[in-house]
């Protein structure tokens, strides 16, 4: 095999909670996050040295400031061989925007290129390599739905939900994460969460979504508190911001009802998607 198309998934938030600041300057989470259908897709080719890297995105950087980049570097690294790769990004996925588009893609250069040069590693071992790129790296290698602890790389596989709808809306704003993560206030709604997923309880996921970072950042960017409105207006069950933000994700009973409010979202000029969540690809 000389070269291998790989999707690269993005991730929402049912939950995230912040329970204190660490001595080492991390915050200390718990969080649980769940793949879904949006996906950048990133093609590998093998080469004889180095690492090429393009994307459709012109302002994203194409050096190791790029974590796909990064993700290749490494894996020639740890795997001791000397080879190279031309990567190709086609991003669908919104860039800052809390889907965690870049651990993604860190991590499907990682699964490719295991795969391209004969399965060098087990999946732990690509976690633990993932780990180094990004908090969220490890999450993004195995998928599905998971609790995720300490900076967010401890993960613990929680059951896979019956497939359900959210609507995705970015707003046109930046966050600043390092602002949000300042002024917090933790709360204990996760255990909660956990069992609704365990009991494939639809409704009683929709209530329980929760982040604890929404309480800053919806007060300095009022549109996120407006599109949950709007979200619930339209038929959603339940409505959060993801992440750090800014997207809002919408959980919809019916898939129609969330089309009709993407229609809606996508004249105010949103980022917009309908996505469904996937089962988890690998054992962690
Ligand atoms: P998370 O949810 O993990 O916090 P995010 O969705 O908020 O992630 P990303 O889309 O990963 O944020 O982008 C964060 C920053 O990383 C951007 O400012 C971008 O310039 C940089 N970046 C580096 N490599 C990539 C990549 N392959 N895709 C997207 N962004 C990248």
């Amino acid at each position: 095999m000389n070269q291998i198309d790989v999707t690269s998934n993005a991730k929402i938030n049912l939950t995230l909670d912040v329970l204190k600041k660490r001595e080492d300057g991390y915050h200390e989470l718990k969080m649980i996050m769940q793949t879904v259908s949006l996906y950048d897709i990133i093609n590998l080719r093998k080469t004889d040295s180095g690492i090429f890297l393009k994307t459709n995105l012109k302002y994203l950087p194409t050096d190791s400031r790029n974590i796909a980049y990064a993700a290749a570097q490494l894996f020639f690294t740890a795997a001791e061989i000397s080879g190279g790769v031309d990567i190709n990004i086609k991003k669908t996925i919104p860039v800052a925007a809390g889907l965690a588009g870049g651990s993604s893609n860190a991590a499907a250069v990682l699964t490719g290129l295991n795969t391209l040069y004969g399965k060098i590693f087990s999946e732990k071992e690509l976690c633990l390599l993932g780990e180094k790129l990004g908090s969220d790296v490890p999450f993004c290698i195995a998928g599905g739905c998971a609790l995720s602890t300490g900076r967010g790389e401890i993960l613990t596989p929680l059951p896979d939900m019956p497939t359900t709808t959210f609507l995705i809306a970015k707003p046109p704003v930046r966050v600043s994460t390092a602002a949000v993560y300042g002024s917090l206030r933790a709360d204990k709604l996760t255990d909660g969460m956990i069992s609704a997923i365990q009991k494939h309880d639809q409704s009683g996921v929709a209530v329980r979504l929760f982040n604890v970072l929404e309480t800053v950042t919806a007060k300095e960017h009022p549109i996120i508190k407006k599109i949950k409105q709007d979200m619930i207006e339209l038929g959603a069950l339940g409505s959060v911001m993801s992440g750090s933000g800014p997207t809002v994700i919408g959980l919809f009973k019916d898939k129609k009802l969330a089309n009709d409010a993407k229609n809606v979202m996508l004249k105010r000029r949103f980022d917009t998607f309908v996505v469904h969540t996937l089962k988890r690809k690998t054992e962690i």
